[in-house]
């Protein structure tokens, strides 16, 4: 139900936005620093983050929102909830330079709030649909609440929902727990969700790996994140400067 008590006012929106043909990622990259479409980019952060990994990529993951640590640095999933990701990646047998990461809401909630429905979607179809219209992924994973209902186009639980595919306009998504969820259990509460996500991003790499058989999913060394960061804040700077 949106703001004004419409029903089905999400599932008609998420119809009508579809991944748009476009080729050029650094052109789109470099109109997204200068985004101020809604308010929370006045919500004190330090501007909108957008990604990290290869374009184009089969698998795409999708989180919730920069928190502090991203925030300062300008790229998703870095801080703690993005170290638990970045194993649960590697026990699957993927390292994090070879997939594209990126979240819902570009710009950070006041106070690392969840974002609400009504910012996911506002954003997420500004920005995040230009994204999948680029990096054209295989299959994407949602990470956590926010993520999910945009894909879902409806209000849904992720406890539900995790492990069970969904489409998006062709493309499958496996939504499951946020990382950020994990590191809030404890004991054999957060065993047993780790286990559920081990579970749903394995589903997610063999069928990513199925529909793009050629491409590599692991560095042969273990990668040097930093280095790749360091790229990416220095392109961003240039980017978010520039006209
Ligand atoms: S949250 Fe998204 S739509 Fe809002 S200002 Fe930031 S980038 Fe733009």
């Amino acid at each position: 139900m949106d703001l004004w008590g419409n029903e089905d006012w999400w599932d008609r929106e998420a119809e009508e936005k579809k991944p748009p043909e476009e080729t050029d990622y650094e052109g789109m990259e470099r109109e997204f620093y200068h985004c101020r479409a809604c308010p929370l980019r006045r919500e004190g952060g330090h501007g909108p983050v957008l990604s990290t990994g290869p374009c184009p990529a089969p698998l795409m993951l999708v989180g919730e929102g920069p928190g502090s640590v991203e925030d300062e640095h300008g790229l998703p999933l870095i801080g703690p909830s993005g170290q638990l990701l970045d194993r649960a990646l590697l026990s699957v047998g993927i390292t994090r330079d070879h997939v594209y990461v990126t979240n819902i809401v570009k710009c950070r909630p006041r106070g690392n709030r969840t974002p609400t429905q009504q910012e996911g979607y506002f954003c997420a179809s500004r920005w995040l649909v230009r994204e999948i219209g680029l990096v054209k992924p295989k299959v994407i994973v949602a990470l956590g609440k926010p993520a999910l209902r945009f894909f879902l186009g409806r209000e849904a639980g992720i406890i539900r929902n995790r492990g069970h595919w969904i489409s998006w306009h062709g493309i499958p998504v496996m939504p499951t727990f946020h990382p950020a969820y994990l590191l809030r259990q404890e004991g054999h509460a957060q065993v047993e969700a780790k286990w559920a996500v081990y579970y749903d991003l394995m589903a997610a790499r063999d069928k990513a790996a199925a529909l793009a058989p050629d491409w590599v999913w692991k560095s042969g060394n273990v990668p040097d994140l930093t280095e790749m960061y360091a790229q990416r804040i220095l392109m961003r700077k240039e980017l978010a400067e520039s006209k």
